[in-house]
């Protein structure tokens, strides 16, 4: 497999008026032909900012600070607005989680789609119906050639996300970005979706990024995942190695929380605390006030996201590193509680 996407240091910022926030923070991972992703976390932790920076979808006042983002041979950091158009919505496309993002109610599916392959094409309208209709087909919309003449509104949830991917698929794109695509759909049209992903991106080796926070979903479709928290990756590697024996604690908790892995009758698994805001990121590791092993070292120096040895994946988390002594773990979050404790004691 040849490498289709690497992004290597990629640090997104949104500006203020006299500083800036930071969204993505150095971010660094590659994609091989017909390889699929995850990129997840829970909200607010930077995956679909990651995502649609790579196709320069981030709106003002965000902007690429640094990094490179490399696609098909081509660094597209820096690129004018025209050539990034050229690349979007033709060799990288992009689904959304609400069908009607993509779909215009008042036009028939039929003009959509021929629309768009105009747009990226010199195609007769006989043509780019064909091809609509070859496309409606591989997404197993049944009766292509009647359904192609009926409005948005006329299909279901889960047939509107599939023409969705029919439209995507429409300019044969190396690369699928799938921005939580099944979460408004129940879990039986989900699973429905996600296997025609699957074997879509086998088909025409065709790159998926998962954007989630589902890692459920990500587990089965995905060969490999980047866990994102506070703008970074805290844990990468392969799905299964991750999923089965996570290193991280952000990743433990998320693992924990995954449904299927709660026994029958307990209560659902959460993290405790809140992702935190771009203005109010912690010091040193951004998930130690909810890292039940934050020793003192985690409150002040940042963790590396380093190889772990005998793994095949990246942690960034100074446990794993064996920075943080063993005497000293859980050291900072008992202090937290002691002083929780002492301010609820009467004076
Ligand atoms: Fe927890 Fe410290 Fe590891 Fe961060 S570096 S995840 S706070 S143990």
């Amino acid at each position: 497999m040849g490498q289709l996407l690497a992004v290597k240091d990629l640090t997104v910022k949104f500006a203020l008026r006299r500083s800036s926030l930071t969204a993505v923070n150095n971010v660094s991972f590659s994609l091989s032909r017909g390889e699929r992703m995850g990129l997840v976390g829970e909200s607010g932790a930077g995956k679909s900012v990651t995502g649609f920076s790579l196709i320069n979808l981030i709106s003002k006042p965000g902007y690429i600070d640094t990094g490179s983002i490399l696609f098909e041979g081509r660094e597209l950091t820096g690129l004018s607005d025209e050539e990034i158009r050229q690349i979007r919505g033709n060799r990288i496309t992009m689904i959304f989680q609400d069908p009607m993002m993509t779909l215009n109610p008042v036009l028939t599916i039929g003009t959509q789609m021929v629309e768009t392959l105009k747009a990226h094409g010199n195609i007769s309208t006989r043509k780019a119906e064909a091809v609509a209709i070859d496309k409606l087909r591989l997404v197993q919309i049944p009766s292509p050639e009647k359904r192609l003449r009926q409005y948005p509104h006329e299909f279901s949830g889960g047939m509107r996300q599939r023409i969705v991917i029919a439209i995507a698929l429409l300019t044969e794109p190396a690369l699928i970005i799938a921005d939580e695509p099944t979460t408004a759909l129940d879990v039986t049209i989900q699973a429905e979706i996600m296997d025609l992903l699957i074997t879509l991106c086998d088909l025409s080796k065709m790159g998926l990024i998962l954007i989630t926070h589902d890692l459920g979903v990500v587990s089965e479709v995905t060969e490999k995942i980047a866990v994102m928290y506070a703008g970074k990756i805290v844990e990468s590697g392969p799905t299964r190695s991750i999923i089965s024996d996570p290193s991280h604690p952000y990743t433990k908790g998320l693992v924990k929380a995954i449904p299927g892995n709660i026994p029958p009758g307990e209560p659902l698994h959460q993290i405790p605390g809140m992702m935190p805001t771009l203005t109010d990121i912690p010091a040193g590791c951004s998930f130690h006030p909810r890292c039940e092993y934050a020793g003192n070292i985690c409150t002040t120096q940042i963790p590396d996201l380093a190889p772990v040895p005998s793994r095949q994946s990246n942690v960034a988390c100074h446990m794993i590193s064996g920075r943080l002594a063993p005497s000293d773990i859980g050291s900072a979050a008992r202090r937290k509680r002691q002083t929780a404790i002492a301010e609820e004691l009467p004076a």
